[in-house]
């Protein structure tokens, strides 16, 4: 059995660097490591859908967004495939299978849809549709055999979900489906990274992002108005470091080698917090040494964009041959699941036979 990595993101807006973190520089690492038979990266627009019904448009502009971001980051065409969700019906065949295995209770169970519904102001009025997603993720993990998913925090509970949904189908028709691990980020900061304004996620649906394709002002200007710690007024007061937006970034991006170029003054971020937390160091010093170190890795990934985004009709063609290829392995595996469920009636000549036997 080789080893498969299946994973994607929305397409409801551009790509921030809580992505990143979380999950896109881990991708493209693993992408070059030459560990994997296959990489598959889905734009999961039919689930964009499932909260975006009415606002089409928006996740159409999106699409060619995320996956200008994609390249951007250094995912390779040659070396991943690229590929449109809603361009795979097999997806949504699957989907309608695996309903079946799961109940309503263990979906109100699942704690990130939870906090989605409360966020969207969904709690009266819930569509079936974003009420199932975390089903028809296990389809789109399945439907590709992955054995690897690297994403952020919050998709643990869709992972547990998607393994509950093979283990059944696998014990009630057989071994067919291959159960997949999640790969989340090591370092802790990148887990869930928070939004500039403090709250507990970036997200591009609560519009607290530094985007990836933001230009060096906009992102300077993002930075300089960080949420830090409220209580840090004067420069000489003590400051705190856990919950300050500022430091749980450096904690995400910052390596020794950038106080050497930076901030010479310290050897490392222990340091920056010890003194921080002492008194004596003003946001903005943090702050200014946060913005160098985030438009040095930001830089490559604008200048990569700007490259792309001069042959947009390339990056369509590359997202066309990506979904023919992802169209093909789905297939496959859809008629591996309807063998399995014995509903495959023309194909099943045991079948066909034991009813011609039964009206001689
Ligand atoms: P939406 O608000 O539309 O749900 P999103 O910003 O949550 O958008 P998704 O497309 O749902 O983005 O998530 C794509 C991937 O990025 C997932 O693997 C998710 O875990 C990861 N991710 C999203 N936001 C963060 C974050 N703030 N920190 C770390 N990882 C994140
Ligand atoms: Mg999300």
């Amino acid at each position: 059995m080789g080893k498969i990595i299946l994973t994607g993101d929305r397409p409801t807006g551009r790509l921030h660097v809580g992505h990143y973190v979380g999950s896109l520089k881990r991708r493209v690492e693993l992408q070059n490591s030459g560990e994997f038979d296959d990489i598959y990266i889905m734009i999961a627009d039919a689930q964009a859908l499932t909260d975006n019904a009415d606002n089409p448009e928006k996740i159409r502009q999106n699409i060619i967004e995320v996956a200008l971001d994609y390249l951007s980051c250094g995912l390779d065409p040659e070396k991943s495939t690229l590929f449109i969700q809603s361009q795979i019906p097999e997806l949504t065949e699957l989907t309608f299978y695996y309903m079946n295995l799961v109940t309503v209770s263990r979906l109100q169970r699942n704690p990130t849809v939870k906090s989605e519904i409360q966020m969207r102001n969904f709690e009266a009025s819930i569509p079936v549709g974003f009420f199932t997603y975390p089903i028809s993720q296990a389809s789109d993990i399945t439907a590709f055999k992955a054995t690897t998913v690297p994403v952020g925090e919050d998709q643990l509970p869709m992972l547990e979900q998607t393994k509950e949904i093979v283990r059944k189908f696998n014990s009630v028709y057989g071994k067919t489906l291959v159960e997949p691990e999640i790969l989340l980020p090591d370092n802790e900061a990148c887990l869930r990274l928070p939004g500039i304004d403090g709250k507990a996620k970036m997200s591009k649906s609560l519009g607290n992002c530094i985007y990836l394709a933001e230009d060096e002002k906009e992102v300077q200007k993002k930075v300089m108005s960080m949420y830090t710690d409220p209580n840090h007024i004067r420069v000489q007061d003590p400051g705190q470091v856990e919950g300050n937006t500022v430091f749980t970034y450096l904690d995400a991006f910052c390596k020794d080698e950038h106080f050497a170029e930076y901030l010479p003054e310290y050897a490392n971020l222990d340091e920056l917090k010890e003194h921080y937390t002492r008194g004596g160091l003003g946001d903005v010093k943090v702050k200014r040494f946060l913005n160098a170190v985030l438009q040095e890795e930001l830089a490559p990934i604008r200048a990569r964009r700007k490259e792309y985004e001069k042959d947009i009709a390339y990056v369509y063609d590359i997202l066309k041959a990506g979904s023919e290829k992802a169209q093909k392995t789905a297939a496959k595996t859809l008629e591996e699941v309807k063998a399995a469920m014995k509903i495959n009636y023309f194909e099943d000549e045991a079948l066909i036979q034991q009813h011609i036997k039964k009206y001689q």
